[in-house]
């Protein structure tokens, strides 16, 4: 008899046009990396990530894509998510619904330009800085077909004053607590970075799986191409 393949910490590769379309097992996890890309820190996530052989969504903001359009093209090529979340990571709570709504479409258009000249295109993903949006730009969001990006685990990268092992015990805390769901992370700090390995490998003993998220649109449309 034929061994049984190890199973794979890739999970399914989930194809979505609403947030409602994101229905979790217990035990699967969807990874996303906020604020970048950074030279500083991507490539190494990214890395991180291959090792581990999973895939994860990158909401990037506009401004670091205007900087780093080499990043945004290799985060796609390596076969990631690329969504966007804002130009200048502003709280749109704060802003008129007009200055709101050019932030949201600044940042959408300048995380989509350094992909225009490959293969790959932006998803309509989206996701409100500090998670802050208000329920007018989320129906007009909605209304695009643009998906808003949630958190159910957020592992609390940005705190400064964590050390990555203090970071890598409460986010593995946080997770195992949670059992499922969209994982918030940034691959703009260096904590993040130091203890993404162990957090990954701590996951797949767990018997987690990492679900890819991708847009439903762009499947068929690779479907038809085939
Ligand atoms: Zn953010």
């Amino acid at each position: 008899m034929a061994p049984r393949p190890a199973p794979s910490f890739a999970g399914r590769t989930l194809p979505i046009i609403s947030t409602a379309d994101i229905k979790l097992k217990h035990r699967e996890l969807v990874l996303t990396f906020d604020d970048g890309p950074v030279p500083e820190h991507t490539e190494a996530v990214l890395r991180i990530l291959d090792d581990a052989g999973v895939k994860a969504t990158f909401l990037m903001i506009g401004a670091q894509a205007q900087r780093n359009p080499q990043l945004v093209r290799l985060v796609a090529e390596r076969g990631h998510t690329v969504g966007s979340h804002t130009n200048h990571h502003l709280n749109l709570k704060e802003l008129d619904p007009a200055s709101a709504r050019a932030e949201i479409e600044a940042g959408i258009k300048n995380v989509a330009a350094p992909l225009q000249s490959s293969p790959f295109r932006i998803a309509p993903f989206f996701r409100f800085p500090f998670l802050l949006g208000t329920r007018q730009l989320c129906n007009e969001l909605g209304k695009r077909r643009i998906v808003v990006l949630t958190a159910d685990v957020t592992v609390g990268d940005s705190d400064p004053t964590l050390s990555p092992q203090r970071l890598y015990n409460q986010a593995i805390r946080r997770i195992v607590r949670r059992g499922s769901g969209i994982v918030l992370l940034h691959d703009i700090h260096a904590r993040t970075v130091a203890m993404l390995p162990g957090l990954l490998a701590d996951l797949k003993r767990k018997g987690f799986t990492i679900v890819h998220l991708v847009p439903a649109i762009s499947v068929a449309r690779r479907a038809r191409r085939e």
